[in-house]
């Protein structure tokens, strides 16, 4: 699924169910500790966030875990559990794997806890993931007949779920607006003198009250791949960033620039073409002594 078909995924039908805080995000009811939010530099106002979004929305079409979830929400919920601590190109397989076994809370609670742990190995904590996604299973269906909930303050009754799951089961889950903060959400955010935060937490807040709802489906979309690919947490490859010319850099370290090698060290064709053509030099004969030894 694209960035613009996820702008236009179809909310659920049943919202009866929905606390304040769905029906207006701002007011979160677990905002405990962040009631005063950290200042954002000044720069936050001015700058063209929408078109620097968009622009590397063009530049990352897809989301990962979309990919690995057709964008169902209770695949997007255990995609999210067995992502937790892994890289992509872990958790993506090991989505097919365990999908291919069961897609559903009745079926999968079916599952020996073996397969399930064999099917997401090598994932981080697989032996716990398993466990915990079992867990899910059997509290989707004791509490909310075997969907999963479209509210923050449900799915973080669900084990193992935190608020960055939450936002993402709700964003590509239910195109619902949400606000879901990664490691690079909250790492980005800070290096474009956007938010001035220390936790992914305060960032998911700070960001609510200042980017546009429009934009909040859109930002983990685009950080994810922007920081995996481009942004990284260490050696941040500004140089060759769609965006650079916008960014504040703040605490960006420079990447260490790679050494010049000197010309009279450079191999050239002719020393390249030297070497192929010069027979390997035949191993040395053992000496007496190391003949000795080897008896
Ligand atoms: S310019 Fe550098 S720090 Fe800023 S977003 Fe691009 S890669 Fe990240």
């Amino acid at each position: 699924m694209s960035y613009a078909a996820l702008k236009n995924k179809k909310q659920p039908k049943n919202t009866a169910h929905m606390t304040s805080s769905q029906e207006n995000p701002d007011a979160l009811p677990d905002a405990a500790g962040l009631k005063k939010l950290p200042k954002s530099p000044k720069r936050w106002q001015t700058l063209p966030v929408a078109d620097m979004l968009q622009t590397l929305a063009e530049t990352y079409p897809d989301h990962p875990m979309d990919d690995a979830t057709g964008g169902d929400p209770f695949k997007v919920l255990i995609g999210c559990i067995i992502s937790l601590r892994n890289k992509d190109d872990v958790t993506i397989p090991a989505c097919g794997r365990l999908f291919a076994l069961a897609d559903t809370p009745e079926t999968l609670k079916d599952v020996p806890l073996a397969a399930i742990e064999k099917a997401i190995y090598p994932s981080g904590f697989y032996k716990t993931k398993a466990q915990t996604i079992v867990t899910i299973c059997h509290d989707l269906i004791a509490h909310f007949d075997s969907q999963v909930p479209s509210t923050i303050a449900e799915l973080l009754t669900l084990k193992g779920v935190g608020r960055k799951t939450a936002n993402l089961v709700l964003g590509l889950g239910f195109g619902l607006p949400s606000i879901c903060v990664d490691t690079h959400v909250h790492r980005i955010s800070n290096r474009w003198g956007y938010v001035n935060t220390k936790d992914p937490d305060t960032t998911e807040f700070v960001l609510r009250q200042q980017l546009s709802q429009d934009l909040w489906p859109i930002i983990n979309w685009v950080m994810v791949r922007h920081g995996q690919e481009t942004c990284k947490g260490i050696g941040a490859r500004c140089d060759v960033c769609v965006i650079e010319s916008h960014c504040a850099k703040i605490d960006v370290k420079a990447r260490k620039p790679v050494a010049e090698i000197p010309e009279a060290f450079k191999p050239t064709s002719a020393k390249i073409a030297q070497a192929r053509m010069s027979p390997t030099p035949a191993p040395a004969a053992p000496t007496s002594k190391q003949r000795r030894t080897a008896r």
